[in-house]
């Protein structure tokens, strides 16, 4: 902030500044002045980066200049937008009494925080994802995380661990994150990557303050119910998202009328990097508009849907009774194509009612959302007519909590006239006959409009001036407007105004005392406008709860309806789910793959894999022949199942995985920082160190980032380590195009060698795509050497050289002493052995460099060299 000069110079405004900069001392303050919002000092400074703007300055008094930079008032939204993805806070402040009425200083006061998680501005938020505000707190190695959506009042709390906590946060993706300083620490990179971080408070964050705080808020004597009473981390997390709120003085705290406390347990765990390698939300390389999983299944009509349904695939189930449930809706829905059909017809006329319902309850709705939000619940008839009708005997049809709102159907028919504006106050918004006062004034507007016509026709004949008219302008108000040439038939009694080019406007007594009276009946409607819209807002959310509720439903009834869509166009079938650790799946088909090919033209395959019996299977192949698209569809098919959803296959029996690892190689983290290779055996660690029977993991060329035989080893390590490790037995596929890794196969019983089919014709080869039993005895390079169109020349001598290869080592090899082959999976090589036996400790510098120059000379001979696996 500028050097302030003594109180007593400044001026007035500057001083109402002041005061309200020191109460938000971290904000932006917006800081409306008539027309405009403006800013100062830093602020201003900050306003002008960020919009890009003009920074001037001002006078505030003794003298001082500060800088100084504003926006128009009615463009307020947009600005809004930009500054809140900074990441900033902004303190909007407005003035409260009128200016015109005011005496000396207009009252002002702070109306609203805006933070990146808390906006309401439709134009801000995407409709198909929730917006979240986070936040995190930690002790130890625990974390207690709450979010909530301020636009749809949705509320959860949870605990977790720790290490999960980014993995947690990615998945929320959310606006904006309140973190202590342990959360801080553990989301260090996030900002790198846009989020918005903010402190809490460490002072304020007691178990007990926070207990009572929340009890008091949602007036419960215990917060059993809620799921949360033993977690104290997800209490105290859940109580600084209200405080929050209440300090942003969003009116929206009220609304928030309970929350839930989800258990880790019931859900499969999906890390940030499962998310990205099976493209779940966002292709792979960030192709715009390319598929992804989400967009393979998702047919949803209404925004609320679109959210929920990308939450499920975030988050799927473990628990089998639910997902049942799901696959019942589902099911009846693929079975009576009618219904499905005449519901999705209704969803499409359902705007979003979560958000329309809660910006009716914070009064900033519009005349033309409450007519939306009446319009969707009208619905809600026609869907619960189509579900009874479609209910037969065997099939009765899926119960959901649809609630009628015919109130607020009603109510709004009553009060909201048709086509209704955006704005309320011009007297447009409220449909006749619904209030006396305003139909009255309405009329008197009315009549005094005809009174001006008929000033006007009789000051023509009066006058004998046939173009005079009466006009309005802001300034002047009406006037009568005379041209130059009929200046002299103005009587006395008009009094000149305005002079103009043309001609003078005047002004009567009668037409000033009429001006009047259309003036403060427009005034009046305006103000007796908005008051009854705003009694129509407060009386439709006392049913905020009804609709809330049909508005939850809807999503429900939209998701499953959507999947049973998804499901019906792509001959989907309904996956048998059961507790085993096992997972069968015939005539399997990745959805992503097969939409981007169309239809009927992926090969579809099968997969056995259970804990106990096949639990590895390596997947030898050429590149390029479809080993990461049959490993990633198992993965993808086992997610999609565990949403509920039905899945392309010809029949799956699924045991319900608990974690999906995956270490696909895709999306190596060079932006990140990392190597290839490191980024890789981190991911493997992880799978090594967290993975259980229940898990699956799909491994796609580990080891590629390192020399072959480091890649080898280190695969190979894995792969015995996975079956060994008696606490793992978690199914894992393995895609490799080292065909040494077959050989693993005969020393691992429940490892199983599978290769990708090949046909060749003489030099022709293609790869159909089927995975069957056997290891692929060589790569095929090469051919896809070929097929991806290198010059003839390299084709035909990279065949040559790799016949000699394959016949023996060639001689040019030997002279250039290039190869040394350290077997992999025999034993160690005397050169080594040799190395092995030096006592380096006991040896001068001269004896180390003779050791190395015999040592090296024995290498070179090449005889004590074993001959490769
Ligand atoms: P690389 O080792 O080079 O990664 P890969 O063996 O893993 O190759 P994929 O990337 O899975 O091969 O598949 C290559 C292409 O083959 C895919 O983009 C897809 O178009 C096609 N493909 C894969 N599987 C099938 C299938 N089952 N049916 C039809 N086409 C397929």
């Amino acid at each position: 902030m500028a050097a302030m000069p003594k109180a007593a110079r400044l001026s007035p405004g500057r001083r109402q500044y002041l005061h309200f900069k020191q109460q938000y001392p971290d904000a932006l303050l917006l800081f409306r002045m008539g027309d405009f919002y403006e800013t100062f000092d830093e602020d201003a400074r900050t306003m002008a980066r960020v919009l890009d703007i003009a920074l001037t300055a001002r006078d505030v008094g003794g003298g001082v200049k500060a800088p100084l930079a504003g926006i128009p008032h009615h463009s307020l939204e947009g600005y809004l937008g930009r500054l809140v993805k900074e990441g900033l806070k902004i303190a909007v402040c407005e003035q409260t009494s009128d200016p015109a009425a005011s005496k000396g200083i207009v009252d002002r006061a702070v109306v609203r925080i805006v933070t990146p998680g808390t906006v309401l501005e439709p134009g801000l938020l995407e409709q198909d994802r929730n917006n979240y505000l986070v936040a995190v707190v930690t002790s130890e190695a625990s974390a207690g995380l709450a979010y909530v959506d301020v636009t749809t009042s949705d509320f959860v709390t949870s605990e977790i661990n720790l290490s999960e906590l980014r993995d947690e946060i990615d998945r929320l993706n959310p606006a904006e994150v309140l973190a202590d300083a342990g959360a801080k620490d553990a989301l260090t990179e996030a900002e790198s990557y846009g989020l918005a971080l903010r402190d809490l408070d460490q002072s304020r964050l007691d178990a007990e303050l926070a207990e009572d705080a929340l009890k008091r808020h949602f007036g419960a004597s215990t917060l059993e119910a809620y799921g949360c009473s033993d977690k104290p981390l997800a209490v105290v997390a859940a109580s600084a998202v209200i405080e929050f709120l209440r300090d942003t003085q969003l009116g929206v705290v009220p609304q928030i009328t309970s929350f839930r406390t989800l258990s880790a347990d019931s859900f499969m765990r999906l890390d940030r990097r499962a998310l990205r390698d099976l493209e779940v939300f966002e292709p792979v390389g960030g192709r715009t508009g390319a598929p992804t999983l989400l967009s393979a299944v998702d047919r949803t009509r209404t925004p609320m849907g679109s959210r929920l349904l990308r939450s499920w695939l975030a988050r799927p189930l473990m628990d089998l009774a639910a997902l049942q449930a799901r696959q019942d809706f589902i099911q009846w829905f693929a079975d009576n194509a009618v219904a499905r059909g005449e519901v999705r017809e209704a969803l499409r006329k359902i705007p979003d009612l979560e958000r329309l319902t809660n910006r009716t309850r914070t009064f900033s709705a519009s005349p033309r959302d409450v007519a939306a939000l009446a319009r969707g619940l009208s619905q809600v008839p026609v869907i619960e007519e189509v579900l009874t009708s479609g209910a037969t005997e065997t099939q009765p049809s899926p119960s959901i909590n649809l609630k009628r709102c015919d109130e607020v159907i009603a109510l709004a028919a009553a009060a909201i006239a048709d086509d209704p504006p955006m704005m309320v106050g011009d007297g447009n918004a409220i449909r006749q006959g619904f209030n006396d006062e305003l139909d009255e004034l309405r009329s008197l507007s009315g009549e005094a409009r005809s009174h001006i016509a008929a000033i006007e026709s009789d000051a023509r004949e009066s006058t004998g001036i046939k173009s005079l008219k009466v006009g309005y302008n802001k300034v002047f108000g009406y006037f009568i407007e005379v041209s130059r040439t009929n200046l002299e038939r103005v009587p006395p009694e008009f009094e000149r105004r305005q002079t103009l080019v043309n001609g003078e406007r005047f002004i009567t007594p009668a037409l000033k005392e009429l001006e009047a009276k259309i003036l403060n009946a427009r005034d009046r409607i305006s103000e007796v406008e908005r008051a009854l819209f705003r009694r129509v807002c407060g009386d439709i959310s006392a049913h905020s709860e009804n609709i809330m509720a049909s508005a939850r439903a809807i999503a429900e009834l939209d998701a499953l309806c959507g999947l049973a869509e998804a499901a019906a166009e792509g001959g989907w079938i309904r996956p048998a789910l059961n507790d085993t650790d096992a997972i069968r799946i015939r005539d399997g088909r990745h959805p992503v793959v097969e939409a981007a090919l169309g239809a009927g033209r992926f090969v579809p395959n099968d997969l056995d894999l259970s804990s106990a019996g096949q639990q590895i299977l390596i997947i030898t192949g050429p590149n390029m022949s479809g080993k990461s698209t049959y490993i990633r569809q198992a993965a993808v098919l086992t997610l999609l199942a565990q949403t509920g959803s039905f899945i392309p296959a010809g029949s799956a029996e699924i045991g319900l995985v608990d974690r999906i690892f995956t270490r696909a190689g895709l999306s190596d983290d060079i932006a990140g920082g990392q190597s290839t290779f490191m980024v890789e055996m981190v991911e493997t660690a992880a799978i090594l160190n967290q993975a259980t029977s229940r898990s699956l993991a799909i491994l796609d060329e580990i080891g590629r980032g390192t020399s072959t035989y480091d890649g080898l080893a280190i695969a190979r390590a894995v792969a015995e380590y996975l079956h060994n490790d008696k606490r793992l037995g978690c199914k894992t596929l393995f895609a490799t195009h080292y065909h040494e890794m077959t050989a693993l196969a005969d020393a691992l019983p429940r490892a199983a060698n599978f290769k990708v089919a090949v046909s060749e014709d003489g030099n022709e080869v293609a790869f159909l795509h089927r995975i069957v039993p056997g290891g692929a005895d060589r790569s095929y390079g090469v051919h896809v050497a070929r097929l991806a169109g290198m010059p003839r020349p390299v084709v035909s001598r990279a065949w040559q050289l790799l016949d000699e290869l394959e016949k023996g080592k060639p001689a040019e090899q030997r002279e250039s002493g290039a190869g040394v082959q350290i077997p992999l999976f025999g034993g160690t090589p005397p050169v080594v052995e040799d190395l092995l036996a030096l006592d380096v400790a006991d040896m001068t510098p001269l004896d180390a460099i003779n050791a190395l120059y015999r040592l090296q000379e024995k290498a070179r001979e090449g005889d004590d060299v074993s001959p490769g696996p």
